[in-house]
């Protein structure tokens, strides 16, 4: 699952930990690739990213092995993350020279042989070659949008780099998912821009939508997830129930690709 936005601060690493954190605690095996050169991803599940832990940079750009970065997620059991260190910032010019640029992060993933259900890619903003291996690598785009004004300016341009990748690099890829974060109901513009979301994107948007919450944006300080650093908090049981929307979606959509499957025999 590729979490992304090109545009900044909307709740993408916010969401990619959580989301993570909630499928392992209803006993998944989920993996967070923290593909943004701030790191955050990996400095909120308290994973060490300074410059010389081995990073998705050595995966990238010298072909490391994913599974020798790899590291457990402290306090979340079936919770591990591949850090980002500021490595990672070159990344997106020493790609342009190497071959099969866009599919280094595919190559690595097909290569790692622990056993996953879910992986989670947290996307930096911006749409350039780190954004395209998360896509060429992933089979569902998860859409954080932050409702606020302006919220739905630059989608187009991403829903474009979905169709073109489609198109020429993954065929599986399509949005799946769409999820409203930093909801506040006292306000009438948060209602109205969920409203322009649901209208417009329909059945990809969760029911689930998830809050303001002074507790989400407190977790990553202590190097936690909202759903350990407060697990009764209205952020933490937000996550847990999108994170259980879905899930219960792709058990869905995997039964019925099955069955498809089994009435084209
Ligand atoms: P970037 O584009 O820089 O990678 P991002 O899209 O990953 O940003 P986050 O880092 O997840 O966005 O969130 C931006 C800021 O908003 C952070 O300070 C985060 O703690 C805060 N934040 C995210 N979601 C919520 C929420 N539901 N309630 C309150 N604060 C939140
Ligand atoms: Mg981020």
């Amino acid at each position: 699952m590729v979490v992304a936005n090109q545009k900044g601060g909307v709740g993408k690493t916010t969401t990619t930990v959580n989301m993570a954190a909630s499928l392992a605690l209803h006993g998944a095996r989920v993996l967070v690739i923290d593909l943004d050169p701030q790191g955050n991803a990996s400095t909120a599940l308290g994973i060490d990213h300074h410059a010389e832990v081995p990073s998705i940079y050595d995966v990238l750009v010298e072909s490391k092995p994913l599974s020798e970065v790899v590291q457990p997620v402290p306090d979340v059991e079936g919770l591990f993350c591949a850090p980002a260190t500021i490595d990672l910032a070159g990344a997106e010019i020493e790609l342009v020279s190497l071959v099969a640029r866009e599919s280094r992060l595919q190559r690595a993933i097909q290569a790692y042989e622990q056993p996953l259900d879910y992986i989670l890619i947290d996307c930096p903003p911006s749409l350039g070659l780190l954004t395209v291996n998360a896509m060429v690598a992933g089979n569902e785009v998860l859409i954080p949008i932050q409702c606020e004004y302006y919220a739905l300016e630059g989608l187009g341009q991403l829903l474009r780099n979905v169709d073109l990748v489609r198109g020429h690099l993954n065929p599986a890829l399509h949005v799946s998912t769409i999820l409203l974060t930093m909801y506040d109901g006292r306000t009438r513009l948060a209602s109205q821009v969920a409203d322009e979301v649901r209208n417009h994107f329909g059945n990809e948007v969760l029911r689930t939508s998830i809050p303001r919450s002074v507790r989400i944006s407190e977790a990553p300080s202590y190097g936690q997830t909202v759903l350990t650093y407060d697990p009764g908090s209205s952020g933490a049981l937000s996550y847990l129930e999108a994170a259980r929307e879905m899930a219960l979606r792709g058990a869905v959509v995997g039964a019925q690709n099955e069955q498809s499957m089994a009435e084209g025999i």
